[in-house]
């Protein structure tokens, strides 16, 4: 069997960004690049259970310039990602998020956009005079304020992203393996073969981990068994209605469900209480939670939206490192040809690009050459030097 220079595990819209950034860098000409994807219809994979929503407004700062760079990414990837005529159409829209606070929750708000300006975020505070005067279909009684991204927020379509990355990757040469990681052989601290359920033991140069929610299980297979990664099942409940909202962008309730426009309709959901999210790989679908949290908070916050009809609605997983809520990205401490791409917890399709432009100077280079992402290191767990994201969806 044919051996890899780099063997990306996971062929996802992560794993599929570090190869297509990796095959597109000049440096990497002599690599062998293989992705190995173990349901290339990617039915249960995050990326295709996604959401789709990108933003600025997030605390970490390597999060807010992640989602830059994603932004432009997205307004050029018909170009970029384009392989012979053929453009992907990523469906971006930008029509913003919008972060609402109460008077309990407009410090930390004001905080967050404070730093999300300075590095360059297009955000706007409005109080409760402008955002109902923007919105009228929004209850500001028990407002303070709300955040709203002008530009370079909103949402796009996470299967024609994923196609975009991985077309234009195989157009590369970078090779796709439809098998499945069932093993790793090492010495000498290193990763030497990775072992494929149809294929076998594959000689391997460095091996990364983009296995979303299974990549805990993905780095067991190599002796790493501290690997903060949980999967979490996230309920996305698409709902019908004959209400109009204009111009309605991403909501973020003070109550942590969100809304936003899809189709004739919307699509909604909240992360449940931390008391009821075990780790997961089921997809069985519930109703519970939409009856009991969603449904009534948005019907206070939207009172058009007091009558509504659920559609086919779905169940995905976050990648949740429960640690931080940050991504893990880089090389394990001991073993240094095996890479994280992990733990996106909830953030992971917005920070593809950037992931993959990361990881590509991690392996080509040795360090990151544009966007300094060092604070989102494994070693980090070790060190007590956690980085908090408090800007979970
Ligand atoms: C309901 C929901 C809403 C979301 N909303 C948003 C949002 O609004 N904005 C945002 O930015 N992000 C959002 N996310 C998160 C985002 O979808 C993920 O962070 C992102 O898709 C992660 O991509 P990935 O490639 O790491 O994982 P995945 O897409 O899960 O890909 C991992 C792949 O690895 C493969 N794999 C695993 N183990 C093996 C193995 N041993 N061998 C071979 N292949 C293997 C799997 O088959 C899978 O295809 C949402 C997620 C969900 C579930």
């Amino acid at each position: 069997m044919t051996g890899y220079d780099v063997l990306i595990v996971g062929g996802g819209v992560v794993g599929s960004s570090i190869a297509y950034f990796l095959s597109a860098n000049g440096d990497s000409r002599a690599l062998r690049i293989a992705v190995v994807e173990q349901d290339s219809t990617y039915a249960h994979s995050s990326t295709a259970l996604s959401v789709g929503g990108i933003r600025q407004q997030f605390s970490t700062r390597e999060n807010i310039a992640l989602s830059l760079f994603s932004a432009e990414f997205f307004r050029e990837a018909p170009r970029t990602l384009a392989v012979g005529s053929e453009e992907p159409d990523l469906g971006f829209q930008e029509a913003g998020y919008l972060f609402l606070a109460s008077s309990q929750g407009l410090p930390v708000l004001e905080r967050n956009l404070e730093k999300q300006r300075r590095l360059g975020a297009d955000v706007r505070l409005l109080l409760p005079g402008e955002l109902g005067a923007r919105f009228p279909w929004l209850n500001v009684s028990d407002l303070s304020a709300g955040s709203l991204g002008a530009s370079k927020e909103g949402w796009l379509d996470p299967h024609s992203l994923l196609q975009g990355f991985r077309k234009k990757a195989r157009s590369q040469e970078v090779v796709y393996l439809e098998d499945r990681v069932i093993g790793f052989s090492m010495a000498g601290g290193r990763v030497t073969e990775a072992n494929l359920a149809e294929a076998g033991r594959v000689p391997v140069g460095q091996v990364v981990n983009a296995a979303g929610p299974m990549a805990a299980g993905l780095a067991r297979l190599a002796g790493i068994t501290d690997l903060p990664v949980r999967p979490r099942k996230r309920f996305v409940y698409r709902i019908q209605t004959s209400a109009s909202l204009p111009g309605c962008p991403m909501v973020i309730d003070t109550s942590g469900v969100y809304l936003r426009p899809e189709g004739d309709g919307f699509l909604c959901g909240v992360a449940p209480p931390t008391t009821a999210d075990p780790d997961t790989l089921d997809l069985d679908m519930e109703y519970g939670l939409f009856h009991e949290t969603v449904w009534p908070a948005l019907a206070h916050r939207v009172p058009a939206l007091d009558s509504l009809r659920l559609g086919p609605s779905w169940a995905g997983h976050y990648a949740l490192n429960p640690l931080d809520r940050n991504a893990i990205l880089g090389p394990h401490s001991d073993i240094q040809n095996f890479l994280f791409a992990n733990g996106f917890s909830g953030h992971g399709l917005q920070q593809s690009p950037g992931i993959g432009r990361a990881l590509s100077e991690l392996i080509l280079h040795g360090e990151y050459r544009t966007l300094d992402l060092g604070r989102f290191s494994f070693h980090r767990f070790a060190e007590g030097a956690l980085v908090l994201e408090e800007n979970v969806v």
